[in-house]
């Protein structure tokens, strides 16, 4: 299995709606595999396909890995179903800032209809910090980015310093 290059903002494919998975075939398996060794070898705890440049709705999330308790879980084609009328705010990192991180307001829990990695329609509710982190991902499948969530002057600094940052890492040494 193979770490792939995570895709930086501001970029086209994670700003579009990702396509609905038909067929979970060997080679979406293998995305999500892939998915998977990306997402560990960044720290990161939630992937979503597009920010590995693959338009579709696959997302990969394990919130256990700060401890050492795996709970890795794959959701594809996830729809929320339920969103709680509580709302919990919590600083978020997106692996396709990086080093950008602030505070999001969102549901305390929700409902989360999807397709496990065998295609079985599943139903299950995501709370505390694993609510935070489907929540963020199921943005990414629609082409919404954290920075949605914050005011337009705040978005318009995050934006810049992107656009520095992806400029500075084009720098031949
Ligand atoms: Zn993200």
């Amino acid at each position: 299995m193979s770490v792939l290059d995570i895709v930086f903002a501001p970029s086209e494919v994670l700003s579009k709606k990702a396509l609905v998975v038909g067929n979970i075939d060997k080679a979406i398996k293998d995305l999500v595999n892939n998915m998977f060794d990306t997402m560990y070898e960044n720290n990161g705890v939630g992937l979503a396909a597009p920010q590995i440049n693959q338009s579709l709705q696959i997302l990969v999330m394990d919130c256990s890995s700060k401890d050492n308790n795996y709970n890795s879980t794959v959701l594809i084609n996830p729809k929320i179903i339920i969103k709680s009328e509580g709302f919990q705010v919590h600083e978020e990192g997106c692996l396709s800032f990086p080093n950008q991180y602030f505070e999001v307001k969102r549901p305390e829990f929700v409902k989360v209809n999807y397709l496990d990695i065998v295609g079985k329609r599943k139903e299950k509710i995501f709370n505390g910090f694993e609510a935070v982190c489907v929540q963020h991902e199921i943005d990414h499948l629609a082409g919404t980015l954290f920075t949605s969530h914050i005011s337009r002057l705040k978005r318009h600094m995050i934006l810049k310093k992107m656009q520095k940052f992806k400029k500075n890492l084009n720098k031949p040494i």
